[in-house]
């Protein structure tokens, strides 16, 4: 969906953090209002997009992020898989394609591709748009070379998160710095490639250091064209199992303060689904929120039934989003395929 006419054309990349505080901090009436009435004037509010993501390589990761069951540090019996084929991941490309899918999303559990990962990775993304899907990733840190030849393949999304502000991604992880995180995205956008990034909430972090994520995202001198906002998913072996409940409202927050701040990025529901109800995630979608992740596994944590998610659609009159690609032919009931997610 475009934006509508009435759209104001500037994007603000110079939000401070104590304006954004007072965003978060404004009453829920008020805060939900003005998302909402932002979240309007930009897409049309009954449209949602609907993605999921293909585990390309699962698990064994050697990076330490603290939510994550896939880092080879926590026990979490989660059961590693190596780099799946190439002809296996076209295999599932097609499948979706013939379900309705316009675009392609693939996760890979690593540091960053090695060079013996690159030509294998480059295969599917020239694979996939062969089909005719657009194409998306995420693989971990991309060096500007690495980021140059996937845009080359044709890649056309790259995934890669801030997790969190940069004072509380220490309490996180360790074993890549925040700087190294910018770095990526900056290469994704030189290579000219379209960015997803957002971040987690839930993971003992104060309201400033939600501010402080949304901020780093907000002051990007191109806003993310679709921005995850993740609720923890608290899995049994890693460092964050025990964490506190979060407040709903206070997700609900963060949806509605991202909307405001990139208000024409796609405002992605992503990991946390599962622990969320109806109700809930019928204030997420008015506070802004127009893109869901949706099958039966968001890489290794569970997520609703799609078929939950599709009767929601119709109880609240929501429609999936329609896309079309250059070389594919619209379908009529089209599933879609997007970059993204809890991983890196
Ligand atoms: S989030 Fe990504 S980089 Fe971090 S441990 Fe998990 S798979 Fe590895």
């Amino acid at each position: 969906m475009n934006a509508p006419a009435t759209a104001p054309a500037t994007l603000r990349h110079d939000w401070s953090r104590g304006e954004i505080e007072a965003l978060l901090a404004l009453p829920f009436n008020d805060l939900l209002f003005r998302a909402h009435s932002v979240h309007r004037a930009y897409f049309d509010p009954n449209e949602v997009q609907v993605s999921t993501l293909l585990s390309i390589k699962t698990g064994a990761c050697p990076e330490d992020c603290a939510y994550c069951p896939q880092s080879n540090r926590y026990d979490t019996g989660l059961e590693a898989e190596k780099l799946m084929e190439v002809d296996k991941v076209l295999a599932q490309a097609q499948a979706a394609k013939s379900s309705g899918a316009t675009r392609f999303c693939m996760g890979a559990a690593w540091r960053s591709p090695k060079a013996r990962d690159m030509p294998y990775v480059v295969a599917m993304v020239k694979g996939v748009r062969e089909l005719g899907l657009e194409s998306c990733m995420t693989l971990g840190m991309l060096t500007e070379a690495q980021a140059k030849e996937l845009a080359e393949a044709g890649l056309d999304y790259y995934n890669h998160n801030l997790d969190t502000s940069p004072e509380y991604y220490g309490e996180v992880i360790t074993t890549r710095t925040y700087s190294d995180r910018l770095d990526t995205l900056g290469h994704v956008r030189e290579a000219g490639m379209k960015v997803c990034s957002g971040g987690i909430v839930g993971m003992g972090e104060s309201q400033r250091d939600r501010a402080g994520l949304l901020q780093q995202l907000a002051n990007l001198p191109e806003h993310p064209e679709s921005v995850p906002i993740n609720m923890l998913v608290r899995v049994e072996g890693t460092p964050l199992a025990d964490e506190a409940d979060l407040d709903p409202f206070d997700f609900i927050r963060t949806i509605a303060v991202a909307r405001i701040l990139m208000p024409a990025s796609h405002v992605r529901l992503s990991a946390g689904r599962e622990s969320m109800n109806e109700q809930m995630h019928a204030l997420a979608y008015f506070a802004g929120a127009n893109s869901i992740f949706y099958g039966e596994k968001l890489l290794t944590t569970p997520n609703p039934q799609a078929n939950a998610d599709m009767a929601l659609f119709q109880r609240l009159g929501i429609r999936p989003e329609q896309r079309e690609v250059d070389s594919a032919p619209a379908v009529p009931t089209p599933q879609f395929y997007d970059a993204a997610a809890v991983a890196h």
